[in-house]
């Protein structure tokens, strides 16, 4: 390719990439205006998985600060070879916990944490680290087997676990809600989330300002019903090279 095609094609991402980004957050402010809320911030998280090097470069060159990965190693290579400053890392893959000591002081946010086992490991790595990492817990509101994230009837506890780690601060939820061909179908399991919040928070004393919930088919009920950080991929950056895999 000579160097003219080379811009052509680095215009024509930028540009395709620019109207995905103001449409999205055009469908997030409408979304918001609708819900009981409407004065709250929402985070977009751009989920660049799977997704090449020049599209985060081009989104971050947009003024995109967040973004979100779900592996260690290919999160860790991006944020490598990238060279803006100030952009915002989240950690949303399931994490194993030999691979916690590779996550804190890293990531803004880790999203996903689902066990005692695994607190305690990003604890003692944030400890080591002198920091306090932020956390959310994901839960797994509608049981389902396959799916990472702690039992509803866990929750309680796993959150006093966590508020007990001092180098951990829990700031929130998040949720992956069963697949909905029609997102008005995942509607109860965002407004479950907003609930389960409001019920820790009371029985817990403590302020849980975030929750993570909504994704590329379904962020505006997400958004309507409560959320304040929305994940978005394949809206975003188009589709995943290599397929669909999470
Ligand atoms: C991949 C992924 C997303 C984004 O999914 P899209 O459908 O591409 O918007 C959001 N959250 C998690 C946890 C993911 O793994």
């Amino acid at each position: 390719m000579n160097l003219d095609q080379q811009r052509r094609e680095n215009k024509g991402l930028n540009s395709q990439l620019r109207d995905n980004l103001k449409s999205i957050q055009k469908r997030i402010s409408k979304a918001l205006s609708k819900s009981f809320h409407p004065n709250r911030n929402v985070t977009l998280i751009a989920v660049s998985k799977k997704q090449p090097l020049e599209k985060i470069s081009a989104l971050a060159g947009l003024g995109q600060i967040d973004f979100g990965e779900n592996y260690v190693q290919e999160a860790l290579g991006k944020m490598e070879a990238l060279s803006h400053p100030g952009l915002r890392w989240h950690f949303i893959g399931g994490l194993q916990t030999n691979k916690a000591r590779y996550v804190p002081g890293k990531f803004s946010l880790v999203h996903s944490v689902d066990s005692a086992k695994l607190a305690r490991a990003l604890h003692n790595k944030a400890k080591s680290l002198d920091i306090v990492q932020p956390v959310l817990v994901q839960v797994n509101l509608a049981g389902e087997s396959q799916k990472s994230g702690a039992a509803k009837q866990d929750l309680p506890e796993l959150a006093e676990v966590i508020l007990e780690l001092s180098h951990l601060r829990l700031e929130g939820l998040m949720l992956m809600p069963p697949f909905f061909d029609d997102p008005e179908k995942a509607r109860p399991y965002f407004a479950g989330m907003r609930m389960l919040g409001r019920s820790l928070e009371h029985s817990l004393g403590v302020r849980l300002p975030h929750l993570s919930m909504g994704m590329s088919g379904d962020f505006e009920v997400a958004v309507e019903e409560g959320s304040t950080m929305v994940r978005i991929g394949e809206s975003l950056f188009g589709p995943r090279p290599g397929g669909k895999l999470t």
